[in-house]
């Protein structure tokens, strides 16, 4: 497909859009007008730089308060028009965006709409250039896609036709089942935007908080599954409003943006794969060639995390793991690298001085820098990531070291495929010399405990970036959006987690500046991990073996429990022993969550030790204020 993207969407000058937007690999834009207005150029400079470039100008917008006026206004608007014609001639640009009036003056008359824009069509017309009716949703006689069109069937004008865009659809809950039914070559453009579900008045959400296809909870595949459906063959555009998109540096968003279009064309196209295969009707011919990437990685878990430290903190570290039941098992062949392991669970501490990860943060401290996950065939997971635009890295390997795939996450850190094959364990024979199952290391097994979730602390900028790439590189299903309290401003947390749930991890990023989460960021550089949370089969057996071991967890409120005993139903013994250990407890419908935090490391990472019981399926999200604000009063 032609992709596009409305030059609103990115930060920047209009310069700095297109190159970002030109870098990324888009085929045209959507010149938004006030970029235009304050561009210091000509139309006709403009135009050279997109040619340079390689970008069409696919549309001129917005055209505002046009239709349904009275005869003065109309007269003066179409004057407007000729102003705008002019520009668009010599820029290049052969659509112009019309959308619905929302001046207290418009008449609700869909007949004098018509009319009147069968008028701008015409003038349009003179010049070869066309004209696209879009429905705001809080336009004041025009809101959905429906009227629209009416009113352009009824004017009847080759040069006038249909803009379609998801948000003002999906935004109005309106049904977009019936835009199958409008002849294809009448919708002139296409407009994609996700937003995340909120209750609030539509024109604030339209101008804040829309976000990229794969970001948001609208659905956004089915949208554009009707506008192919109804033979549509045109661009396939974003015009995104987003607060934070207007300051994130330009050629992520950009990235981003070409991203969640290629997820967007193959999640679609597998979904009118599957509709045919399903109806046994044979595939609806489509008339555009969708993006078709490798498949996502079937993953299965976490083989590996590896924390990057100084020699010192190396040490500390060790001794904290080794609390908390894993052994050293091994020390790299070649580099200050040693492995603990406990189960099927491996933990890297790379104090190797010329690191990867220190080299590229120059971080301080102790910090994730590598997750390995499992997958059956990690080249075709490393396919499937750069089809979706991230980058693979290739590590330094030593002789007889193995090679494992590796790609960039957002914010640097790397997450390497490691092949199933190998077995649980079998990654690590090559690489390091194993002392016999941890023999040299005294037990202190408290387990066994294995890998329930990893969380991350992100930049605000990045939490919609890591959705898109969990989804759209590593399979990995959005959970709810929440919005949690610390003491010192908001934390919002969102899971994303696998099919079978074998792969769990949790974006938090925080709203100010005081937060924890927002300090722990500027010891590990963003991106990083916050903390790790380790599933156990008794947590009240394991707290006490690990307590044993001199770990040491976060005292909770005595006020928490007489809370919790108001809030849940919990049988008094069990409310006891939860006091008596510092565990905190959820429920939901499915089941319930018993879990407790480790004090953190040099003021940053910390464990979480958690319980599942039944089916439940979320982090025990609302008791991280309670452990937020216990670490707070230390
Ligand atoms: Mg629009
Ligand atoms: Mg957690």
């Amino acid at each position: 497909m032609h992709r596009s993207i409305a030059t609103v969407s990115l930060s920047g000058t209009l310069r700095q859009k297109l190159e970002a937007v030109a870098a990324a690999g888009f085929d045209g834009i959507e010149l938004f007008e006030a970029d235009f207005i304050n561009f210091k150029g000509t139309a006709t400079e403009l135009r050279r730089i997109a040619a340079d470039l390689g970008l069409a100008i696919d549309l001129y917008q917005p055209f505002r308060d046009f239709e349904g006026m009275p005869e003065p206004q109309f007269r003066r608007s179409l004057e407007r028009a000729e102003r705008k014609f002019d520009l668009m001639e010599a820029m290049g640009a052969p659509m112009v965006l019309c959308c619905s009036n929302t001046s207290p003056l418009a008449i609700n008359d869909p007949a004098l709409a018509a009319a009147q824009l069968h008028e701008l069509a015409e003038r349009a017309a003179r010049r070869n250039l066309r004209v696209g009716f879009e429905a705001l949703a809080w336009g004041r006689h025009t809101s959905r896609y429906g009227q629209a069109w009416n009113i352009v069937k009824r004017a009847n004008h080759a040069h006038l036709g249909l803009i379609l865009d998801s948000f003002h659809t999906l935004s109005l809950k309106d049904d977009p089942a019936g835009i199958v039914d409008i002849p294809g070559d009448k919708i002139f453009f296409l407009q994609m935007a996700d937003a995340p579900l909120l209750s609030m008045d539509v024109l604030q959400w339209a101008r804040h908080h829309r976000s990229f296809p794969g970001q948001g909870d609208f659905d956004v595949v089915g949208f554009f599954e009707k506008v192919l459906l109804a033979g549509y063959t045109g661009p396939l555009s974003l015009e995104i409003f987003n607060d934070i998109f207007r300051e994130t540096p330009n050629r992520r968003t950009a990235v981003d943006a070409m991203r969640s279009l290629l997820y967007l064309e193959s999640e679609t196209r597998q979904r009118l794969a599957s509709a045919s295969a399903s109806t046994k009707a044979p595939a609806q011919p489509l008339r555009v060639e969708l993006f078709h990437p490798p498949a996502v990685p079937a993953l299965s878990g976490l083989s590996f995390i590896e924390f990057a430290a100084d020699e010192a903190s190396a040490q500390t570290l060790g001794t904290l793991l080794r609390q908390l039941g894993f052994r050293r098992v091994g020390q790299h062949r070649s580099k200050a690298v040693t492995l603990y392991r406990q189960g099927e669970t491996n933990l890297i501490v790379n104090a190797q001085p010329d690191s990867f990860a220190r080299n590229r943060f120059d971080a301080h401290g102790t910090s994730v820098c590598a997750l390995g996950v499992r997958c059956a065939d990690p080249l075709a997971a490393v396919g499937r990531a750069t089809a979706m635009r991230s980058q693979r890295h290739d590590s330094p390997v030593g002789p007889n070291e193995m090679r494992v795939p590796a790609v960039v996450a957002p914010g640097g850190n790397l997450i390497h495929f490691v092949p199933e094959a190998l077995g649980p364990n079998g990654l690590y024979e090559a690489d390091f010399i194993l002392e016999e199952d941890g023999a040299g290391d005294a037990a202190n097994d408290a387990g066994p405990l294995r890998i329930d979730h990893v969380a991350l602390g992100l930049a605000l900028d990045q939490l919609d970036t890591w959705v898109l790439f969990t989804r759209a590189v590593l399979g990995l299903e959005p959970g709810e959006s929440l919005e949690l309290a610390d003491p010192f401003g908001l934390i919002r947390s969102r899971g994303v987690a696998n099919a079978d749930r074998r792969l769990r991890l949790v974006l938090n990023v925080s709203l100010s500046q005081r937060t924890r989460t927002a300090r722990t960021l500027s010891v590990t550089g963003g991106g990083a991990v916050h903390h790790i949370a380790l599933s156990c089969e008794d947590i009240f057996d394991s707290v006490a073996k690990l307590r044993a071991n001199g770990t040491r967890f976060v005292p909770i409120s005595d006020n928490y429990y007489d809370d919790l005993a108001t809030r849940i139903d919990i049988a008094p013994e069990l409310l006891a022993r939860m006091r008596a250990a510092g565990v905190l407890f959820d429920r939901s419908p499915a089941g319930d969550y018993l879990h407790t935090y480790t004090e953190s490391f040099e003021g940053g990472l910390f464990f979480e030790v958690a319980q599942r019981v039944g089916a439940y399926d979320a982090y025990g999200a609302l008791n991280a204020p309670a452990r937020m604000a216990s670490q707070a009063q230390d």
